[in-house]
């Protein structure tokens, strides 16, 4: 994106341009990189192995290990707020989400299909044993039709799997009986333990992994976050975020027309059934299994770098290569 400034005459007098790199970075063309600030903190982790010996050592959750490594720089209360505004963020997504009608942008016509279908999920009930897995899917269609149409979204780990981590929130929130503020606290401090593994050790960038990294990171992120609310042990935690990336590895990113409508609004409905399934698996378990959540993110990474680039947002591969008129 350039940003020029003119004068009265019309003239530009400043100039910037600025590219999206992946992964919710920018940076600013001349820039080698983007700073980052440095600071002490005081439970440093580099894997999950790490994490969860740390964790066993101090006798602490994951989510507290965030939260005292947060505590570093910002107080307690500005913790919570940033928190409160994540989730505020979240549900106001939903909200328009489920209010906007008609046409994505972008030419391929894909008609917003969260808003007609609350109205048919209130109508028919609760009946059906499915019912909670129905909204799952169209709270996070809702957020992802938001971003194909440029709304605001939390990008949880990114803007295209925006999706996957609100929509496991929204199903604690409304459908989980005792849900909790707390809960809700837990949830993200500990999805955010799970993304930092991943962004640290691996990548988060479908051009450079694929959707594994993408909506797989964040299969597993509210996998670890959901076990969390509900009070599972960091040894759940880390089986649930590992069940979840597990079965996305692979995945390849293949937009039609570059554009984050098909396959990705779908992907991220699918995303967020995962991360409850592989939650209930864990916490059925004490934890105990055979690729750690270690093995999974390296796994990842690897079928990332062996993939072929055209696997990797080209969209001139998989669906993206289907005919879909262009209007
Ligand atoms: S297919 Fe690509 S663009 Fe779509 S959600 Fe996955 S990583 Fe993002």
């Amino acid at each position: 994106m350039r940003f020029s400034a003119f004068d009265q005459a019309g003239i530009t007098i400043h100039e910037a341009l600025y590219y999206s790199i992946g992964s919710g970075f920018i940076i600013r063309e001349g820039d080698e990189s983007t700073p980052i600030a440095d600071r002490t903190i005081p439970y440093p982790f580099g894997s999950a192995a790490q994490l969860l010996n740390l964790a066993e050592e101090r006798g602490l959750s994951i989510w507290q290990i965030v939260f005292e490594n947060e505590k570093a720089s910002h107080n307690e209360g500005e913790i919570r707020d940033y928190v409160d505004r994540i989730w505020s963020t979240m549900c106001q997504c939903v909200a328009r989400g489920f209010r906007a009608e008609g046409v994505l942008p972008g030419g391929l016509r894909v008609r917003r299909r969260a808003p007609a279908l609350p109205r048919k999920l209130e109508t028919e009930g609760e009946k059906d044993p499915l019912h909670a897995m129905d909204w799952v899917n169209v709270f996070a269609m809702a957020v992802n039709e938001e971003n194909a149409a440029g709304g605001r979204m939390v990008t949880a780990p990114t803007n295209g799997a925006a999706g996957v981590v609100a929509a496991v929130a929204h199903y604690y929130w409304i459908f989980v009986e005792g849900a909790s503020r707390d809960g809700l606290f837990w949830f993200f401090l500990t999805a955010a333990a799970i993304g930092i593994l991943y962004k640290e050790n691996a990548s988060i960038s479908g051009a450079e992994v694929g959707c594994q990294g993408e909506v797989g990171v964040a299969c597993s992120m509210a996998a670890a976050g959901l076990v969390a609310a509900l009070s599972g042990t960091n040894q759940q935690i880390e089986h649930a975020a590992e069940i979840s990336m597990e079965h996305n590895l692979g995945m390849t990113c293949d937009p039609i027309g570059g554009l984050v409508q098909i396959p990705c609004i779908e992907r991220n409905a699918m995303g967020a059934v995962k991360p409850i399934n592989a939650c209930r698996m864990a916490m059925r378990e004490s934890g105990e299994h055979s690729a750690s959540l270690d093995q999974a993110i390296k796994a990842m990474y690897e079928s990332g770098k062996d993939m072929q680039t055209r696997h990797k947002e080209t969209s001139s591969d998989g669906l993206a290569t289907l005919n879909i008129i262009e209007c």
